[in-house]
């Protein structure tokens, strides 16, 4: 399999962006970006540690003290940040390209939903910015209590490899149309779009200094930042493990304001009454094998009433060669790579896990495509999982299906809650009664009744339990990133 376009390391910039310049690493240390598609290197990117965070930290801060963003206009704020939108489609097809090749997916998804949901949410918060009121409050005639926002002020951002440019623009899109200056530390396996997001973000008219990013390692870049006296808020998607780490960081340091959008074991039940059994279907199976699995919302735990499994599953089944894995530069493949050979051998590791702790492979299992020296795994279903099983419990975070079996509702909710995440749910019944009543007891920050991809930046994501504490996307999202301050005036009425 050899790649369509693959293009010279000369064709990245993988220097950080700090204070509107692009530079190395004050180390002068790099690291090798190397793409899942097939091993090669692809470039060299910036190894920034602690000396690189403060400088980035100081220029935001030097921004944000002289109002050069927070002071603008509300109007001339919200055209900037349209413009950025717009700049991201303008460059869709070399922003997908540099997706594809740093992490795998297949192209025409990094075209069609991360680079335009990117552009989207970008847009949508900048059309936000002279759209939200403050308030003044209630009280008696002598005296006027305003409740104003106010942006918090420099605002550390640390996101994961899965979707690089969503989940970056949906923390930065809200914390910049509030006026905050942020650094964006993104992940080592996945750098590349987040320093041309930052580069267009300056084209479009962001002043120096107020979007800047720092590139390297969890614990060398995202630390110092997550530790930082001068950092005021920091707005962490990954995983669990690493969440929990940024909330004593956080208690470590300034008390900075933590919020993490974290892992999920999404359960998805499907009832024998179920209104359409093929959407059902096509729904389990495509949302888990969308994005090779790697995505946090994705219903990893399927939840199939036993009277109709097996029918269930033989329609799963059928649908299953057509996610096979392929060049994900390819215009039609619809799963590629998954993000480099760690993730891949632990996902194996959680296959092997599975058969050995007695659950069935009934498709896939393997690695594919072992020969082009890209990370490759098959969709893979297991049969016969119960709910003590690791790979009914853990995060797999890869291509891999659990099925397992309920009896009646109250069996399906018990089960469904029996996890240490609550990030989302699906249900499907042709009972509008039962419908409702397992959304409202399903511990989940979204519930899905009768299908699995609606998505909206107008509603709020975000999780219960250990998926995390606070939520992206929406109008809700600013409360992250705005201090809430009362202002009271007395009023000694001349009449
Ligand atoms: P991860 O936690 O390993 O890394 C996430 C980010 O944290 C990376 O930028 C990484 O460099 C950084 N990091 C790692 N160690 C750090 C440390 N000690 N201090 C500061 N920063 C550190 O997660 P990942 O493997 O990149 O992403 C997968 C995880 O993300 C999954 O668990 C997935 O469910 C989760 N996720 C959640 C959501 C959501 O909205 N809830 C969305 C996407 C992904």
């Amino acid at each position: 399999m050899k790649p369509a376009i693959h293009p010279s390391p000369a064709s990245f910039d993988g220097r950080a962006l700090i204070n509107g310049k692009r530079v190395a690493a004050q180390s002068g240390q790099w690291f090798d970006c190397v793409s899942p598609v097939d091993g090669r290197i692809l470039t060299q990117v910036a190894r920034c540690a602690e000396a690189d965070v403060n400088a980035a930290v100081a220029a935001a801060r030097a921004a944000f003290e002289d109002h050069r963003w927070s002071g603008m206009p509300p109007a001339q704020r919200k055209r900037i940040l349209i413009r950025f939108a717009d700049l991201l489609l303008e460059h869709a097809d070399a922003l997908a390209l540099t997706e594809t090749l740093d992490m795998g997916k297949p192209v025409k998804y990094a075209r069609s939903v991360d680079v335009t949901s990117a552009a989207n949410c970008i847009r949508w918060y900048g059309e936000a910015v002279d759209k939200v009121y403050d308030e003044i409050a209630p009280t008696a005639r002598t005296a006027l209590a305003l409740i104003t926002r106010e942006p918090v002020g420099v605002v550390g951002v640390i996101v994961p490899w899965n979707y690089p440019m969503i989940m970056a623009a949906w923390k930065i899109a809200p914390a910049l149309a509030s006026g905050n200056s942020v650094v964006l530390k993104p992940s080592e396996k996945s750098p590349l779009t987040a320093l041309r997001m930052a580069d267009l973000a300056l084209e479009a008219g962001v002043p120096e200094g107020v979007f800047n990013v720092v590139t390297g390692m969890g614990p060398e870049a995202g630390s110092p930042l997550a530790l930082h006296m001068d950092v005021d808020c920091i707005a962490f998607t990954g995983s669990t493990r690493v969440g929990k780490q940024i909330h004593v960081m956080a208690g470590q340091s300034n008390l900075k304001r933590a919020w993490t959008e974290l892992g999920g074991k999404s359960p998805n039940i499907v009832f024998a009454d179920c209104p359409n059994l093929d959407r059902a279907v096509e729904a389990a199976v495509g949302s888990i094998f969308f994005n090779q699995g790697e995505s946090c919302n994705a219903p990893s735990r399927l939840y199939v009433q036993a009277e109709i499994k097996e029918r269930f599953l033989e329609k799963a089944l059928a649908l299953v060669p057509a996610y096979a894995p392929a060049n994900p530069l390819l215009p039609d493949t619809v799963m590629g790579a998954l993000v480099d050979q760690i993730q891949m051998n632990s996902v194996l590791r959680y296959i092997d896990i599975g058969k050995a702790e007695g659950a069935k492979v009934i498709a896939g299992g393997e690695q594919a495509l072992r020969e082009t020296g890209g990370c490759y795994v098959q969709p893979t279903i297991f049969d016969g999982v119960t709910g003590g099983m690791t790979i009914a419990r853990e995060e797999i975070f890869g291509p891999v299906l659990s099925v397992l079996t309920f009896t009646d509702a109250a069996d399906a909710v018990r089960q469904a809650n029996a996890s240490v995440y609550g990030l989302q749910a699906g249900v499907w019944t042709s009972d509008l009664n039962k419908a409702h009543g397992v959304a409202r007891a399903l511990r989940a920050g979204t519930v899905h009744v009768n299908q699995y991809d609606e998505d909206d930046i107008t509603v709020p994501f975000g999780g219960f339990k250990q998926s995390g504490v606070g939520r992206d996307k929406s109008l809700h999202a600013f409360d992250k990133y705005t201090e809430t301050k009362t202002t009271w005036i007395r009023i000694d009425s001349p009449v």
